[in-house]
């Protein structure tokens, strides 16, 4: 079913995509234009990561720092190795985990085409296949790389439903794709290999690489700003603040539970599964900060959630959404 938008002169939702909605949002791509789809992580912005003009409208509407470098979004492995150079790890882990929510750092290639916009001047370049079949077919329709940060407005949180793009960029890019609510939840794991140092947890597990690799993960310090140069310290930010690892409830808190816990308002998973937890997180933020703004609370208070497999990245985005805005 295809949806036209009466606000603002956004040109599409769809829902139930069928093969004419992916070739048109496959077609705007290859025109230059600012398509949203659903990846298996989150709602991306995608736009030719061949063109300057493209990529400039994607850092303009997101509001989004140029030194932050995007992920280019590839259809094939075959595409990836078109761009950029992959070692002896890098290839295992593609072996075992793409398409998957796993991004690679890599040297690009001679002769690429990516824009220096994409890289932020760099000479390597973050490559993602992803696994949702939407995002596939529509990245197989634009035949071209696609760089694709998440589709919010930078800094603030993450979308994992069409309609939370709607809510942060309707009227400033030509389309959303709805391809229901997004499986994993967070962004993918971005790493670099030679050594194996994770630069971003995300939607695979140190744990997995490390099982797969039998090589030790190494973890990016604090202030290691050159190899991971878009890591701010606040992002995914409600408007509300945020506290973390609440055990009591202050009388201005809501609670956003994890667990078997008493008063709360939302719980990620009351089962405790992590997973479960990744895929709610961002939806229930933005919940919350609503309601928050809506009855004069003040604080978001979040429990405690355990510092292993998916509950890392978990870990990392609330910590982001906690810290001082600036
Ligand atoms: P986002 O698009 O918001 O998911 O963020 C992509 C992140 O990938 C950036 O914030 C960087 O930390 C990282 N990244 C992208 N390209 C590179 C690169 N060439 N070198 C290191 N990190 C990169
Ligand atoms: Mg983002």
């Amino acid at each position: 079913m295809l949806l036209k938008s009466t606000l603002k002169g956004l040109k599409l939702i769809t829902k139930n995509l069928n093969i004419k909605e992916i070739f048109l949002a496959g077609k705007l791509l290859r025109e230059g234009k600012l398509v949203a789809f659903p990846t298996e992580t989150v709602y991306g912005l995608g736009a030719r990561a061949d063109s300057d003009n493209s990529i400039k409208r994607i850092f303009n509407v997101k509001g989004r720092p140029t030194f932050n470098p995007l992920i280019v979004h590839v259809a094939s492995i075959k595409m990836a190795k078109d761009i950029a150079v992959f070692d002896k790890q890098a290839l295992k882990l593609i072996d075992n985990l793409w398409p998957g929510p796993i991004t690679f750092v890599v040297p690009l290639k001679k002769g690429h085409n990516i824009s220096k916009l994409v890289t932020a001047g760099l000479d390597s370049v973050a490559i993602r296949f992803p696994k949702s079949l939407i995002a596939q077919q529509i990245l197989s329709s634009a035949g071209v790389p696609i760089a694709a940060p998440s589709a919010n407005l930078s800094g603030r949180i993450s979308p994992t439903s069409a309609i939370e793009v709607f809510e942060d960029l309707d009227g400033k890019i030509n389309a959303i794709l709805d391809g229901g609510s997004c499986e994993v939840g967070v962004e993918s794991t971005i790493i670099k290999t030679d050594p194996i140092t994770l630069l971003r947890p995300g939607g695979i597990s140190p744990e997995d690489i490390q099982r797969i690799t039998r090589t030790e993960v190494f973890f990016l310090n604090e202030g290691a700003s050159i190899v991971a140069p878009g890591q701010l310290k606040s992002h995914y930010a409600p408007k509300a603040s945020v506290k973390l690892n609440v055990h009591n409830l202050e009388p201005n808190e809501v609670l956003l539970g994890f667990g078997n816990v008493e008063n709360a308002t939302l719980n990620l998973s009351p089962s405790a599964n992590l997973s479960e937890a990744a895929k709610n997180l961002f939806y229930m933020l933005r919940k919350l900060d609503h309601e928050v703004s809506k009855d004069d609370f003040k604080v978001i208070a979040v429990s405690p959630i355990p510092k292993i497999g998916i509950g890392l990245a978990i870990n990392d985005r609330l910590k982001r959404a906690s810290a001082p805005r600036y």
